[in-house]
């Protein structure tokens, strides 16, 4: 029997500017950030409640309800079962669709973008991608080695402009000012969507 694909389906106010979201969660992630509020659950992949396409189309149709976000973990390392997923929502589903994502993969940004699957991207810029050097800090933030910058930059210049595109950048105790001044300034003056820059708050992630 096929896998349960999405899980932990909320209503937020926070998680878009000014609107009315429907959040859902997909699990696992390439990633192993430190501090990540989804840990315990989503990365883990324990204690979650699944819900089907068709709870998560109910829940779109909610007068209420302005956008759908579709969040993680990393929902892309799923793959063409991802993106067939998305196909039928975005086919059933009248609201615009966002898509969370650590942009490191590209070539599946272009073919939901290409295909109009969604209606914008939220990108997390842990770290001045745009850098040469300071990659320990990089490391010791996704808690991943090798990570390929330029891919997550490529991902960055996709999404940017989109109706529903944001990027966000957590003030990790480990990013020092000067590393985030250098990523609030490179955002203003190289994309259009906005950028927040979150306070990082520690969690349990036992
Ligand atoms: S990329 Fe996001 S979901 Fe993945 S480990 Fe980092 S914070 Fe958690």
């Amino acid at each position: 029997m096929r896998e349960p694909m999405f899980f932990n389906l909320q209503c937020s106010l926070v998680d878009h500017p000014e609107t009315i979201s429907a959040v859902v969660y997909t699990r696992f992630c390439n990633w192993n950030c430190w501090g990540c509020h989804n840990m315990k659950y989503l990365l883990k992949g324990k204690d979650l409640v699944s819900y089907t396409m068709e709870d998560i189309i109910q829940a779109a149709k909610n007068p209420l309800v302005e956008l759908l976000i579709i969040t993680g973990g990393e929902p892309l390392i799923q793959g063409d079962e991802f993106i067939d997923a998305l196909r039928y929502l975005r086919q059933n589903i009248e609201k615009p669709i966002r898509l969370d994502t650590n942009g490191t993969s590209p070539e599946l940004v272009k073919q939901v973008k290409e295909e109009g699957l969604v209606d914008g991207f939220a990108v997390d810029v842990k770290f001045p991608y745009w850098l040469e050097d300071h990659d320990n800090i990089l490391q010791k933030i996704t808690g991943t080695k090798d990570i390929d910058k330029s891919a997550i930059l490529k991902t960055m210049k996709m999404v940017d402009g989109m109706p529903f595109s944001l990027f966000r950048t957590v003030r990790y105790p480990i990013l020092s000012n000067e590393l985030l001044s250098c990523i609030t300034t490179y955002m203003k003056d190289n994309f259009t969507s906005p950028h927040f820059v979150n306070t990082y708050y520690t969690f349990n992630n036992v």
